[in-house]
């Protein structure tokens, strides 16, 4: 029989508290170096990997707010490319 366990972690910057249900056992095993948690867990969607992940170090960043950094970044970016030089 599997035992399921679930793992929460919170985003440092909203404080939202994200969950993912897995294998107890192989968390374990991940949580022990058993291996990279894309090769352990390959079901588990990318944000519910970034969940694990998060729990483990404690600095959990949402998929929401994963997407908010992105498109500030994007807004920097195309406020570089916009920035004007005066040459002589
Ligand atoms: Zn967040």
């Amino acid at each position: 029989m599997m035992t399921i366990k679930t793992v929460f972690a919170q985003c440092i910057t909203c404080n939202s508290v994200e969950s993912v249900d897995v294998d107890a056992g192989v968390l374990h095993d991940w949580r022990h170096g058993g291996g990279l948690v894309q090769d352990l867990f390959p079901a588990l969607t990318s944000p519910e990997r970034e969940v694990l992940i998060g729990n483990r170090s404690d600095m959990h960043t949402c998929a929401e707010c994963w997407d908010q950094l992105r498109v500030d970044e994007q807004e920097a970016d195309i406020y570089m490319e916009e920035e004007n030089h005066e040459v002589e």
